[in-house]
């Protein structure tokens, strides 16, 4: 008898979708003159006293603001910072941002006191060509993150247009990100244009061979993630504690290590579809293992089927990596998400550092997703040499699961 459907599996048939849409951007509709509502992400870090402690996010919105300025736009910014719930907290004020854009902009950047309301009614009434007006934190709101559609057209009643450049908050369907479209015409900035060229084209539309590589702890976070892609990989290279759900599933002995004991029969499930779809599944062949998990836990490197009761693997080896880097090596297109062992613990940062490396030395378009793996490229010191790198954890996962993220499917086909 036909075993029944994988639940886990069939969650997201209905949600899937293959290829994403061409979008329109700011270049293709005329903002001359125009109020634009852009949405950024101006989520940065900040110390205790409020000082910006990364402004990439800021510099990475600039494109598409001095692109409107240069076009004589009327520029109204609006972003979220940190989790003020739905109340107004200093803390979580824009005041900072405003500031830095000023001075990366050589304009001065006016910053209302609220959101839609007088201050922002206000200032964005009368502005002048080439003007730029930051609205406070949408978040001060709790309508925004209900995508409440009254907030959502008092927000567009302040403009003409409507931009959305935060991809990392794309796959929430909040007021800002996907409501506001309803009400105003709607295209993408440079940076979602970017954000849907290199994951959107590597993954509909890829060089081959196509080598996808997945870490990270869980199976569960990323099942939808590696069973869209074996529909669409050469090779499926998996890593991080994820590895030994599947390393169990194959009959192995893997001691102490992370295990998700409910998802071996999925695990056994993606093993047969990788076979069945002729994709080359790729596990860990030796690991290094410790006592405990810590940072100076006594360790030693072991051949993954040999894992003994006591031990837990928390990076790959070797000579997992040597097979990993002759797959990689042949790859025209590379996709990684998920560090392959704790690579917050220097001792197990090897494997991860070492694809790092391997990936900033061939000749292959590598997109890298955001969250962790980015962080691993950074701390690696490889950053630069990556074709694109994600600014959006949860979004590109999303992305990558092939489900359709709001806040780029209410913006405008081409
Ligand atoms: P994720 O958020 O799912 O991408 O997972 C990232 C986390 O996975 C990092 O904090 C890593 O330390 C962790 N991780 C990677 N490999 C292992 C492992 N072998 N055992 C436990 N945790 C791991």
């Amino acid at each position: 008898m036909k075993n029944p459907p994988n639940p886990d599996l069939m969650l997201f048939k209905t949600k899937k979708t293959e290829v994403f849409m061409d979008k329109k951007t700011v270049r293709d509709i005329d903002v001359s003159g125009k109020k634009v509502l852009v949405r950024c992400d101006f989520n940065v870090p900040q110390d205790e006293n409020g000082n910006i402690t990364d402004t990439r996010r800021i510099v990475g919105a600039l494109p598409t603001i001095k692109y409107l300025i240069e076009h004589n736009a009327k520029v109204i910014l609006c972003s979220h910072l940190g989790r003020p719930k739905g109340e107004v907290k200093k803390e979580f004020s824009l005041k900072p941002v405003k500031d830095e854009l000023s001075r990366q902009l050589g304009c001065e950047v006016k910053l209302a006191d609220d959101i839609v309301g007088e201050s922002a009614k206000t200032l964005t009434s009368n502005m002048k060509e080439k003007e730029v007006v930051l609205l406070e934190n949408v978040r001060f709101d709790k309508r925004e993150e209900a995508n409440d559609r009254e907030f959502s057209k008092e927000l567009a009643s302040l403009a003409d247009i409507y931009v959305n450049d935060a991809f990392g908050t794309s796959h929430r369907a909040h007021s800002s990100t996907a409501g506001v479209a309803e009400f105003l015409p709607a295209v993408s900035g440079f940076l979602i244009e970017k954000e849907i060229k290199f994951l959107g084209d590597s993954l509909n539309n890829p060089q081959r061979p196509f080598v996808a590589i997945l870490g990270g702890k869980k199976v569960s976070d990323k099942i939808s993630v590696i069973n869209n892609l074996i529909d669409k990989v050469d090779t499926l290279i998996i890593g991080g504690g994820m590895a030994y759900t599947f390393l169990k599933a194959k009959g192995l002995n893997i001691g102490s290590s992370i295990c998700e004991e409910d998802k071996l029969d999925l695990a056994k499930e993606l093993l047969e579809k990788a076979k069945t779809k002729n994709v080359e599944l790729l596990l860990p062949v030796d690991v290094n293992v410790a006592k405990e998990y810590d940072k100076d836990a006594e360790s030693k490197i072991v051949s993954a089927d040999k894992i003994e009761d006591g031990w837990m693997g928390l990076d790959i080896g070797p000579e997992t990596i040597k097979k990993y880097e002759a797959v990689l090596k042949n790859a025209k297109t590379v996709m990684w998400n998920g560090p392959l062992g704790v690579f917050e613990f220097e001792k197990f940062s090897t494997g991860t550092n070492e694809i790092a490396k391997i990936l900033g030395n061939i000749d292959a378009t590598t997109v890298i997703g955001g969250g962790d793996s980015a962080a691993a490229i950074e701390k690696a010191g490889f950053a630069d040499k990556m074709t694109h790198i994600s600014t959006g954890g949860g979004a590109s996962l999303e992305f990558l699961e092939g489900k359709v993220l709001p806040g780029i499917d209410c913006l405008q086909d081409l």
